[in-house]
């Protein structure tokens, strides 16, 4: 078992208390790891505020190329990382090396819009008073920003925070999840290899209530981004101020199978995209709205598909679905399919076998809320404008898609639907990590991906000069 400090300044740090990090799947002790408390929060936060300045200096290139040598690494340490993630998490290996390959694209994203940071003009004449002037508004650094991480995607989503932050010329404090803070503790260690300033990137793992707590509102943090649920993204929000804030947040992503869809393909995509990661994706297939005439088809292909994924230790290389991240939140899943009518197949300390629901009422915890678990329900309808309907009656808005043939189909639907991303002939579980992502309504409000990030996480100034 490997042991972890804290990581303030460019170095390893004791904390208040130690946690010891377990797999999810079997509960087998994984690593030690230290917890800050008040002090170390205060102290990584004085640290980051130091290395500010340090920060702006650097040029683009500087920066840009910090970013790259991180992504050389990541690459270098791919195994390493799968196993830290796969451990942690509980995330299948396979998947966690796609985590990795993923993790090191935000970063070349991250080293290339780092390069590619720039203002603009303004048509100053363009206002009769503005003759004889000129003026160009520039992209500066906020200063030090708060990240805190789920723990769904420990290594990526801590870069999609981490990588645009550097790129434009910030210092970050990163509180990352309790369950899930190794990858987090590892990555910073690689930061220092490739060459960032001590300082810039402070590491501080500590229970949300006390750590996150602190680093909202706190007069030194220009900004937070948080990802997470929604009911701690609110309560954050509202303490926030006027701090800047990004809030990527949870959803029940739905999916439109037209009478006209592929139905093997949609089906085999469907079921990819809920069984993942045991379904604890922000992007998850939940809710499915398959038109009348093909529902029994439709679902006899899912539930085939769904059979078809074996379930084991993360480890093990031939695993598609593992565990949950607790045997509480495996407890929750299970009351939640028991209310809906179905009945959960557990094994082990945390592991539910792949559920379809058919029918449930769209009130049903399983359809409206947010389940994140191995669990989608199918449900029929009649009408395209119907199936809109029912989508857009999630108070959750991050991604959605549509099987179809028709183009005139897949466009009312994608104009219609009230999401932050939508898919065509795909699941919304895809993301690439240059896209902007991020939702409406409940699931949040900002965008990620780096070049998209970069503009919540730069100021814009005015320079405004008369050449009259
Ligand atoms: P969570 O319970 O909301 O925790 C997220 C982070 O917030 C953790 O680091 C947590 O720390 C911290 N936290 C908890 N209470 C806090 C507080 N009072 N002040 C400050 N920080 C606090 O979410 P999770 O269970 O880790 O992750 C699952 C959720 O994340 C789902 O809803 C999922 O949809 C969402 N998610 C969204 C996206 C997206 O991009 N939209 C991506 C992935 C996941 P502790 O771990 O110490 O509690």
């Amino acid at each position: 078992m490997n042991s972890y400090g804290l990581w303030i300044q460019g170095a390893e740090t004791a904390g208040e208390s130690v946690r010891t990090v377990h797999v999810p799947f079997d509960g087998a002790p994984f690593a030690a790891v230290a917890e800050a408390g008040p002090a170390q929060t205060q102290a990584a936060i004085d640290a980051a505020t130091a290395a500010a300045p340090t920060m702006r200096d650097l040029s683009r290139a500087q920066r840009s190329a910090i970013l790259r040598q991180a992504r050389q690494l990541l690459l270098d340490a791919k195994e390493e990382f799968a196993v830290i993630i796969a451990s942690e998490s509980g995330k299948p290996l396979r998947e966690a090396r796609l985590e990795v390959d993923r993790g090191a694209a935000t970063l070349l994203f991250s080293a290339e819009e780092a390069n590619r940071l720039a203002g603009e003009e303004v048509p100053m004449d363009a206002a009769a008073h503005g003759a004889g002037k000129m003026a160009l508004v520039i992209r500066e650094p906020l200063g030090v920003i708060a990240a805190i991480t789920p723990f769904n995607f420990p290594l990526n989503l801590s870069l999609h925070k981490i990588g645009p932050a550097l790129a434009g010329g910030n210092a970050v404090v990163h509180k990352p999840a309790s369950a899930t803070p190794v990858s987090a503790l590892r990555l910073a260690r690689l930061f220092a290899e490739a060459g960032l300033p001590p300082g810039a990137l402070n590491v501080i793992p500590g229970p949300g209530g006390r750590v996150g707590d602190l680093l909202v509102g706190h007069p030194a943090i220009a900004m937070v981004t948080f990802t997470g649920s929604a009911d701690v993204g609110l309560a954050l929000r509202a303490k926030a101020g006027l701090q800047r804030m990004t809030l990527e947040l949870g959803s029940n992503s739905a999916v439109i199978v037209a009478a006209d869809a592929d139905l093997e393909d949609a089906a085999r995509r469907c079921a990819a995209g809920a069984f993942a990661n045991s379904g604890q994706v922000c992007i998850s297939v939940q809710r499915i709205l398959v038109a009348e005439p093909i529902a029994a088809a439709f679902e006899d292909a899912l539930r085939d598909a769904a059979a078809q994924l074996p379930i084991g230790h993360p480890l093990d290389e031939s695993t598609a679905v593992s565990s949950l991240i607790s045997p509480a939140e495996a407890d929750r899943v299970a009351a939640w399919v028991a209310e809906a009518g179905g009945a959960a197949v557990r094994s082990g300390r945390a592991t539910i076998a792949p559920i379809v629901l058919r029918g449930v009422p769209d009130t049903a915890r399983v359809f409206a809320d947010e389940v994140f678990g191995p669990v989608v329900s199918a449900n029929s309808f009649r009408t395209l404008d119907e199936a809109i309907n029912r989508v857009n009656a999630s108070v959750y808005g991050l991604q959605a898609s549509i099987f179809t043939k028709d183009l005139a189909t897949a466009f009312r639907a994608a104009r219609r639907v009230h999401v932050g991303g939508f898919l065509i002939n795909d699941v919304p579980q895809f993301r690439a990590d240059q896209m902007p992502y991020g939702g409406v309504k409940r699931s949040g409000t900002g965008r990620e991906g780096p070049r998209y990030a970069l503009e919540e996480m730069t100021e814009r100034k005015l320079i405004c000069w008369n050449v009259s």
